[in-house]
């Protein structure tokens, strides 16, 4: 690389996953979470020093666990530790943070409501071990370290990458247990791919995202508890009910298409909100929004527009920290 060329300065933030996994052997592709073993992020960089050619890296250790392990207080730290590593390195271009791929629709989620740097943040994971024969552990990083430092990725939110799609936290989704393709964003596609030559964008968000984001988690023990209910046929109040009962602040429904519930979970529902618990309603798989319709749904509920269960989890919890109103916790919906 030329002088007057420098390489992007980025910080990759290691939290475990599968991407850091150590199986037994090459051939240790589905069972390596029981070999207990995971690299540190800088020992994952280790493996992989191709990634020196594309950034000057900074490895900064979080955590190296799967995924299942992160949540609530996981997130607080990491958006601190994220803010941290920007003051003491002023100058970074991007941020990577390395993750399981069980909940890492999750955390991005979570970065793109709470991160407050002007900075690229990609998340990463890959679906087989650093250690295992044809691993997309190595190529994922590298391109999650290249889109990072693009300054194209500049004002798009928090970003997926893995298998050379680029995708938004907002919409994406894991949609197959195994396969590489796992990462898919319903409706809407990918924002662009990883080439070769360069990268490639074709769309952006238009939800508002981090760093211009009314959330701050920093300095917090903890997030308003909210629990997700699912809907199936048959299905009555006992879930809920145990969920008021362990102190839920919030409760979002994953409701039957297109958003309704059944009577039994109805009346579950409604009693909860008149204790003062918000209830959000998403769907419980597939795709699209919910529009305004009365039967099938509680006395008074917020409309999780399209968000899965999971991130409409995730942004009741953050609205949580700043109101109870449903109308305006429903501003909140409309708008991230
Ligand atoms: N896929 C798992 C994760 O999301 C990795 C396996 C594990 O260690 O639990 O992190």
């Amino acid at each position: 690389m030329a002088e007057n060329n420098p390489l992007p300065r980025v910080a990759v933030i290691g939290t475990g996953g599968t991407i850091s996994s150590v199986g037994r052997d090459s051939l240790d592709i589905a069972t390596y979470a029981d070999n207990k073993k995971k690299y540190q992020v800088d020992e994952l960089l280790e493996q992989f020093p191709e990634v020196a050619r594309v950034a000057d890296v900074l490895p900064v250790r979080f955590r190296a666990v799967g995924s299942p392990a992160i949540g609530p207080a996981e997130w607080i730290e990491m958006v601190e530790l994220i803010h941290k590593t920007a003051e003491e390195n002023p100058g970074l271009d991007g941020f990577v943070v390395t993750h399981g791929t069980a909940t890492l629709e999750e955390t991005a989620y979570m970065l793109n409501l709470t991160a407050k740097v002007d900075v690229p943040i990609v998340v990463v994971g890959a679906q087989r071990p650093a250690t295992a024969l044809s691993t997309d552990a190595g190529l994922n990083l590298l391109n999650a370290i290249r889109v990072a430092g693009a300054p194209e990725s500049r004002g798009l939110g928090v970003l997926v990458v893995l298998n050379d799609e680029i995708q938004a936290a907002r919409e994406v989704v894991k949609t197959s247990t195994m396969r590489l393709h796992t990462f898919r964003t319903p409706d809407f596609g990918v924002l662009g791919h990883t080439d070769a030559d360069k990268i490639a964008y074709y769309r952006k968000p238009v939800r508002r995202h981090s760093p211009d984001t009314e959330f701050d988690i920093r300095g917090r023990k903890d997030l308003p508890r909210v629990d997700i209910a699912f809907s199936y046929a048959g299905a009555d109040g006992t879930a809920i009910d145990a969920f008021v009962a362990a102190g839920a602040k919030g409760i979002v429904t994953a409701s039957m298409l297109p958003g309704s519930s059944n009577q039994a979970q109805l009346d579950a529902l409604n009693a909860a909100a008149k204790k003062g618990v918000v209830i959000a309603q998403s769907v419980r798989n597939g795709s699209g929004r919910l529009v305004k319709i009365r039967s099938g749904r509680p006395e008074v509920a917020v409309l999780a527009d399209n968000l899965p269960p999971t991130k409409a989890r995730i942004l009741l919890m953050l609205a949580l920290t700043k109101t109870a109103n449903t109308a305006d916790i429903q501003r909140l919906f409309d708008t991230y």
